[in-house]
């Protein structure tokens, strides 16, 4: 398993095709590609990529088809429109079947990494997350706090807790501290990444993950992954 989240780009016109993909691949994303809507459609369903970004003047199948079949296909990640100015688009109907949000080209790649970003980080809120984990002997569940470690009830802080919620979330995936910061911490500006690196501490030792680190690895330069149970 990667971090990485993996984009769809449905665009017939080569040269935005790819250096959407050139700078969506520097940003740290996975990139699918496809020049036509059959295309698209196929990968969007085979691939199951985090988000589409959909081009809707394409040869052959309009990019509202592709979503409203994609739609049909059970995808259920968010779809970005692409549209060119001046092109005679029916917005209502590109959210009726199924699209979440348009960009017009020309547009900067930078607002367009912040609506993908956008649309990433709602799609993620929209997940259900799990109510209780278990792995190696030791069970947590969020709703009630109970953490038990080989049978040893075992006191997190709420921090903590909500850390591990986090972590066991997002599983196999690498976490930067900045990420963690973002989302356990909501930024609070009291809030350095070496507050993550001590809340960590604190987890593993409670979680008995003395070095070499099974549960909450380091990723060097990076950040942390969680592994318990994988
Ligand atoms: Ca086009």
């Amino acid at each position: 398993m990667t971090a990485k989240k993996k984009i769809l780009i449905v665009e017939d016109e080569a040269q935005i095709r790819e250096s959407l993909q050139d700078y969506l691949n520097m940003q740290g994303y996975n990139i699918v590609a496809a020049a036509t809507g059959d295309e698209g459609l196929q990968l969007g369903l085979s691939e199951n990529p985090d988000l589409i970004v959909l081009d809707i003047m394409l040869p052959g199948m309009h990019g509202y088809d592709v979503c409203r079949q994609l739609r049909a296909g059970n995808y259920s990640g968010p779809v970005l429109f692409l549209t060119a100015k001046g092109e005679e688009v029916d917005k209502l109907t590109g959210f009726d079947v199924g699209g979440d949000d348009y960009v017009t080209k020309p547009f900067s790649l930078l607002e367009l990494l912040a609506r993908i970003k956008a649309l990433l980080r709602r799609a993620e809120k929209d997940k259900p997350e799990e109510e209780s984990y278990s792995f190696d002997g030791i069970s947590v569940n969020f709703t009630t706090y109970d953490l038990q470690v080989q049978g040893k009830p075992t006191k997190l802080s709420a921090k903590e807790m909500e850390l591990l919620r986090f972590l066991v979330a997002h599983r196999g995936q690498v976490l930067s501290r900045e990420v963690l910061l973002e989302k356990v911490w909501n930024y609070d500006s009291d809030v350095s990444t070496r507050t993550v690196d001590t809340h960590i501490l604190n987890l593993r030792r409670k979680l008995n993950d003395s070095p070499p680190n099974r549960y909450i690895q380091t990723v060097h330069g990076v950040g942390y992954k969680f592994v318990g149970g994988l």
